[in-house]
Order: structure tokens, then sequence, then C-alpha cells
């Protein structure tokens, strides 16, 4: 067996066990290339563990089309959780709909309201939490473990492609046939809210078309938490 079949096996096996033993269990699909990969194999094979988004009503129109793709493809809806209408007016009255450009508190703000919050309500309730994070996405994530204790939330949380290259996840793409943002063929490695993402140049870093008007230490939405730290990450859920 190849190194890549035995790393697809072994995620294989904790995707079934995650759905075996920790009912209820969730996904946090942002539709980008690596979550395509575990969307394809929770639903290939019907594993129970339901599939979420955060639809922070910013994101591009091919991430939305992303959400048919899926529903053609394998006949299965995405969840989607929104953020809370009325916080989402009182920043937009109070600062305008752009004010994230402002200063790195009102785009964490905007975050605050368009994913942290929605991304708890997402969690509450479930055993497990799934994400598509890998080591290889940054310096930060070099210790990423398979499963971890994420007390923020108080649930497992379980990375199954944390040994995954990014050839390991365009293989699986491209032979499995699983659709994916055609963003990615547009210089977009890590994709987020429209406003907040464009395209890099070659030989950039992935990150580099993320919040790129704001100091690289600056840079995390606050939907990974590691040791009560917030942790960069290559893409939002
Ligand atoms: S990525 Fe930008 S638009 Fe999206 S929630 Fe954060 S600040 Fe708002």
């Amino acid at each position: 067996m190849s190194d890549f079949q035995e790393r697809l096996a072994a995620t294989q096996a904790i995707l079934e066990r995650i759905a075996d033993d920790f009912e209820p269990a969730v996904f946090a699909s942002s539709l980008a290339a690596e979550d395509m990969v575990l969307t394809d194999l929770i639903l290939r094979k019907k594993l129970n563990i339901t599939i979420f988004s955060l639809e922070t009503g910013r994101l591009h129109a091919e991430t939305l089309g992303m959400l048919d793709k899926v529903k053609e493809t394998y006949g299965t809806e995405i969840k989607l959780f929104k953020p809370d209408a009325a916080a989402v007016e009182n920043y937009v009255s109070q600062h305008g709909l752009n004010a994230f450009y402002d200063s790195v508190e009102m785009r964490k703000e905007c975050c605050r309201i368009r994913k942290v919050e929605p991304l708890k309500r997402a969690l509450a309730g479930n055993k497990a939490w799934v994400t598509g994070q890998r080591r290889a996405q940054s310096a930060t994530r070099t210790e990423l473990a398979i499963q971890e204790d994420d007390a923020t939330h108080g649930l497992q949380k379980f990375n199954p492609l944390a040994d995954w290259s990014e050839d390991d996840v365009w293989h699986y793409l491209r032979s499995n046939n699983v659709p994916y943002n055609p963003l990615h063929d547009k210089g977009y490695p890590s994709i987020g809210c429209e406003p907040c993402t464009r395209a890099i140049q070659p030989g950039e870093d992935v990150r580099a078309g993320r919040w790129w008007w704001e100091n690289p230490d600056s840079k995390e939405c606050g939907l990974h938490v590691v040791d009560g730290k917030l942790i960069r990450i290559k893409q939002a859920v």
C-alpha cells in the first residue's frame, strides 16, 4: 500500500470512528479543497456526520455555487448557519458595511458576528466536530493533532487530514472526480469572505490573499483556539 493509500485508509477509519462513537458529530466545511475531500468521504459512505457551513453573507458567488454542486453530486444539502441579523444590522448601521478595512478591531468584530458566534451555535449540543486543517498549511499547524480536546466549545475536535499534503488533497479530488471551488484555479489557494480574500501571485505565501491589508500577526478569525490562544489558519471555516 502506498503512503497515500495508508493515509487515506487511516482517514476513512477516523471518520467511521467519529460517526460511530461520537454521535451527534458535525463537520464544519468552508467548501474549499480540503473540505471537499472530507465531504466526499463522508457522503459516499453515508456516514452519520452532519455537514454545515457558515454562510457569512459575504461569500463569493463561486463558494455559494458549491452548495448546489454538493447537492447535485451527492443529493445532500449542506446545513447553513447564518449570523444574527440584528447584530449584522447594528454593525453595518453603526460602522458601515465594510468597516473591517478600518481597523483590526472592526475586522475582528465582523468575524465575531459573522463567523465565531454562528460557529458556537453550530457546535452546540454535539460531541465532536471535524475540520479540514492540515499540518502543512502553516508553521503554526506543525503540531496539529488528529484529535484534540476543544475546551472552548466543550467537545472533541478532529482533524483527519492533519498529515495530508496539498498534493494528497488534489490527487484525491482529481482521481475521484470531486467538485471543487473554481476559485482555486484562479490563484486562490485560501478562500474566505469575498471582500477579505484576493488572488495571490506565484511565490507568495498561501495566506497572502487573506486580510492582505493587515499585519500578518493579526491574521486570524477566531474559529480555531489552541491552549486558549487564537491560531492562524489557512482557510476560515
Ligand atoms: S472575513 Fe471579512 S467579511 Fe468575513 S466575517 Fe471576517 S471581516 Fe467580515
